[in-house]
């Protein structure tokens, strides 16, 4: 088998229009391109609808390309999100177990719109569904963008900390999937699951270690070291824990938007290696399964 790549320049985790992302898939895979990808991955939110358009786009600029899925999962009562890599995009078992966890975004919407209300902000619900390219799968950042396009905070940080956190009044608990089901289904459809951005969890050390060993005992097998969520404190922090628990690592800047993420596609402008001491997640495909396809007639 060739060597695996450490510095390989790969971006395994981006949201398109299909979920909160702002810009298409092919307008995504272009930019991905441009900025020296060299192995990508979309990942929406609960939802695959956008992966046909990002392969084909992904092969027409020659970008080898793994279809992704990121999945919502409750965890000792805590959102955790479940990367999917390397997803059979067709699959039954995956495609039912999302649209189960997509379907709670309606009803929750809605009573965060009851919540904003009662703070004096009205129409939050109709407006954030304007923002919703996919009525199907409506998020807190449809409603971050329509608080700051009426003025009511400057910007996305600002209004996640006032208006769409816990104990804020835009934020609704929200039982997501199990961390057992969403694994599964990631395997099921011949996936590796990943665990995201672990750093942004506000879990104690006997509850992270839990996440890691249940996730393990489930099936799961690597984490993101690298995203754009890490500083170089989680950096380095994950990478023991992905040594510790034998772990693959995986790399994405998880880009939403060209104004609001805060590293690009290929997480420019720093290039962020992984450590040669990991095993990169992508070492689970061979040379030949990552080869973007030739380009159509
Ligand atoms: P939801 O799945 O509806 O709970 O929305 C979660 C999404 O909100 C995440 O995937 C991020 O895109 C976005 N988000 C969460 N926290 C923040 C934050 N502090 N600032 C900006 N966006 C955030
Ligand atoms: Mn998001
Ligand atoms: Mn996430
Ligand atoms: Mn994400």
């Amino acid at each position: 088998m060739a060597t695996v790549q450490h510095d390989l320049n790969a971006d395994l985790h981006s949201h398109s229009t299909a979920s909160d992302g702002t810009l298409d898939s092919a307008t995504l895979a272009a930019r991905a391109k441009a900025n020296g990808v060299e192995l990508w991955a979309l990942t929406d939110h609960d939802e695959l609808a956008g992966l046909p358009a990002a392969r084909a786009a992904a092969e027409r600029v020659g970008l080898p390309f793994l279809d992704g899925v990121e999945i919502s999962v409750t965890f000792a009562g805590t959102t955790v999100h479940i990367v999917g890599l390397g997803i059979d995009p067709a699959n039954e078992e995956l495609a039912a177990g999302i649209a189960d966890v997509r379907a709670g975004r309606e009803e929750r919407a809605r009573q965060m719109g009851d919540g904003l209300a009662q703070v004096g902000i009205r129409g939050a619900y109709e407006g954030a569904m304007k923002f919703a390219p996919n009525p199907l799968l409506v998020s807190r950042t449809h409603f971050g963008r329509f608080l700051v396009a009426s003025g009511v905070a400057p910007d996305m940080r600002s209004v996640f900390g006032r208006y769409l956190t816990e104990g804020k009044p835009g934020y609704v608990e929200h039982r997501w999937a199990r961390l057992g089901d969403a694994v599964r289904w990631i395997r099921a459809a011949g996936g590796v699951a990943v665990i995201a951005h672990p750093g942004r969890y506000k879990f104690t050390p006997t509850e992270e270690y839990a996440l890691f060993s249940e996730f393990q005992a489930h099936g799961g097998e690597a984490i993101e070291v690298v995203t754009g969520s890490h500083h170089a404190g989680d950096i380095a922090k994950y990478t023991d824990m992905a040594l510790e628990f034998g772990l693959l690592a995986s790399r994405g800047s998880d880009f939403h938007d060209p104004h609001e993420s805060r590293l690009d596609l290929g997480l420019q402008p720093t290039p962020l290696a992984l450590s040669l001491r990991l095993t990169p997640v992508w070492s689970r495909w061979t040379e030949d399964e990552l080869r973007a396809k030739p380009v159509a007639p």
